[in-house]
């Protein structure tokens, strides 16, 4: 039997999904249905010439593909305040800026109520799944979550982060009180611009409630290591705030002050709880277990560009199941992991076919994709037609197509995926890489994920000495002749010089693609470049994004950053401690 929780029954939620999941092709085709119908007013529709259809051939035939660029001017004239249906039926009142980590600048997609309740059901589906396989009590959640700025755009449209448009909600409230993940700092700690006295206060509220705290949550993986290693600077000063009752100085926000300091007595019991339990700690590991005793698994996503944090979430999670979470954008969601005790690294995302229509571009062979010039667009030769959602096979590789509710029709969300299986007639998707995210000189073509194998292979040899890699990035630098590839690291702290230049030829064996060791045999691509960056170099990238408008619970570290990113390449150069280059294939 499933844990029943107030307001929210497992059993049906599952026994819904399971009848949808049966149905996929049906339920798709009837969702296409809807949108179109729905949306047949819009001019982009309108113009494609449709004439009321709302079949998948002729969609397929009328409605091309399309980036974001394409739908950029359509988007905009909706953010100038052209009250004209213009992607959707109905009018768009809010606009969220997708976090921008390829392009560097936030993207603006549409975000209406139909997304707010695909993005309930995607939450209801996921916690069913959780809750069955490990149920929590009443309590709250640990939740390291932040709005991000919001504005008006010209046309008096609020704009502001996904998560930001979905945190200001009333079905968010309720789905949140109904699945029993309420967080356990008041909403002014959420709402609050700055993000480091939001993190301080997170962590303050959920000492608080302790004992009541039954998991622990943020978007991104990053933002959960983020919190801890901020915990471990400023523990002391927390127990502090406890032992006397009264909240530090540092937090300068009166509504977060009244609102937190509400909640904080003096308690030098607690106090000293806590304290006995951090001096007691080796290197931290185990903190949330320790801290938190009744927290059940640690959630976010892990998986993707958040898999090279996940050694550091163990260290900090011990025993504790760690959940990777559902896959979705800003754009859309698509999928829900419904196998939440799968480890991260192979958790799979099932797609819900009565939120969006699907479709899937075959990429068989990585050389169908042509060289793709400063990691921004996609050009592409002899690309295979995109197929269904049923029509994918196992262990292929696609991109992922998506139509939604929100206005986006038939729009590449730049992901590419592996089909990992079927759950009924629905497939489960394991997310590879963002596929414009390429290190590539010349025929060499190499992914995020490639380059995410690369650093783990290589900072193994840094494991002996007890560093660790903190974060890192790369960029093509065209500057030399022939091109080279750099790869930026921040280490936890020094390493020798003999092991540094070992950790970079190991960089450069490691990418394998023929493409790359052939160039580089031939010198047709010069030695990789390894650079050392100084201590809180990535803190400053996750800052210059922050002040763009993205919320930190959204924040993915660019993994290739490009000569139109100017900024953080220029945050990078300019904290350069030390460069090395390879000397393999000498
Ligand atoms: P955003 O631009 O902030 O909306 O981020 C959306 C992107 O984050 C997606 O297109 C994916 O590249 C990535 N993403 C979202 N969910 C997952 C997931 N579960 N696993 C890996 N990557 C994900």
């Amino acid at each position: 039997m499933l844990e029943k929780v107030k307001g929210f029954n497992g059993d049906r939620v599952i026994e819904e999904f399971e009848a949808l999941t049966k149905e996929a092709e049906r339920v798709q085709r009837e969702t296409l249905q809807r949108i179109l119908e729905e949306n047949g007013a819009a001019e982009y529709l309108q113009n494609l010439g449709l004439g009321g259809k709302t079949d998948p051939d002729s969609f397929k035939a009328c409605v091309p593909l399309v980036t974001h660029k394409d739908l950029e001017p359509y988007i905009q004239r909706i953010a100038d305040g052209d009250a004209l249906p213009i992607l959707t039926g109905r009018p768009i009142k809010s606009i969220s800026l997708s976090s921008g980590t390829t392009q560097g600048k936030p993207k603006l997609v549409p975000f209406n109520e139909e997304l707010e309740q695909s993005t309930m059901g995607i939450y209801r589906t996921s916690f069913a799944f959780r809750n069955r396989a490990h149920p929590i009590g009443n309590g709250k959640a640990l939740q390291f979550i932040y709005s991000s700025k919001q504005f008006r755009t010209k046309g008096g449209l609020l704009a502001t982060t996904a998560t930001t448009n979905v945190y200001l909600s009333q079905s968010y409230r309720n789905t949140m009180k109904d699945i029993q993940s309420q967080c356990c700092s008041p909403e002014e700690v959420i709402f609050s611009l700055d993000y480091n006295q939001s993190l301080y206060c997170h962590l303050l509220c959920g000492l608080i409630c302790s004992e009541e705290v039954q998991f622990v949550f943020s978007t991104f993986a990053h933002s959960i290591v983020h919190a801890f290693r901020t915990f471990e600077q400023v523990w002391e000063d927390l127990c502090c705030d406890i032992r006397e009752g009264v909240l530090s100085s540092r937090i300068t926000i009166p509504s977060i002050r009244s609102a937190v300091s509400r909640l904080l007595r003096p308690n030098p019991q607690l106090a000293d709880t806590i304290y006995s339990k951090c001096v007691s700690l080796s290197s931290w590991y185990g903190l949330i277990p320790e801290l938190w005793p009744n927290a059940k698994y640690v959630y976010g996503i892990m998986t993707g560009s958040m898999e090279p944090y996940l050694s550091k979430l163990r260290h900090y999670a011990a025993n504790l199941p760690l959940m990777s979470a559902d896959y979705g954008s800003s754009e859309g969601w698509i999928g829900a992991n419904i196998d939440p005790e799968e480890p991260p690294e192979s958790a799979t995302f099932t797609v819900l076919p009565n939120i969006g229509y699907f479709e899937f571009i075959p990429l068989k062979e990585r050389g169908h994709e042509q060289k793709v010039e400063n990691c921004a667009s996609i050009i592409r030769h002899r690309e295979p037609e995109p197929i269904g959602l049923t029509e994918v096979n196992v262990g292929e590789e696609y991109e992922v197509i998506i139509t939604t509710f929100a206005g986006l029709y038939r729009y590449r969300l730049g992901d590419v995926v592996k089909i990992a299986g079927f759950h009924n007639s629905t497939p489960k998707l394991q997310f590879v890489h963002r596929r414009n995210l390429i290190l590539t000189v010349n025929i060499d073509k190499n992914t995020e994920k490639d380059l995410q194998l690369a650093v783990e292979e290589a900072s193994k040899l840094l494991a002996v000495e007890k560093v660790e890699v903190l974060d890192f990035t790369s960029h093509v630098d065209m500057s030399t002749d022939p091109g080279h590839y750099v790869i930026f690291w921040e280490l936890s702290s020094n390493a020798r010089e003999e092991v540094l230049s070992n950790c970079c030829d190991c960089l450069d064996r490691a990418f394998i693609d023929a493409g790359y060791v052939g160039s580089r045999k031939v010198r047709a691509i010069g030695p990789l470049e390894l650079r050392i960056v100084n201590s809180g170099t990535f803190h400053k990238i996750l800052e210059h994004y922050v002040s763009l408008g993205a919320a930190l619970n959204q924040f993915k570290t660019p993994r290739c950053v490009g000569l139109s990113n100017c900024s953080v390449l220029q945050i990078l150069n300019s904290s350069v401690l030390k460069s090395i280059f390879s000397n393999a294939y000498c």
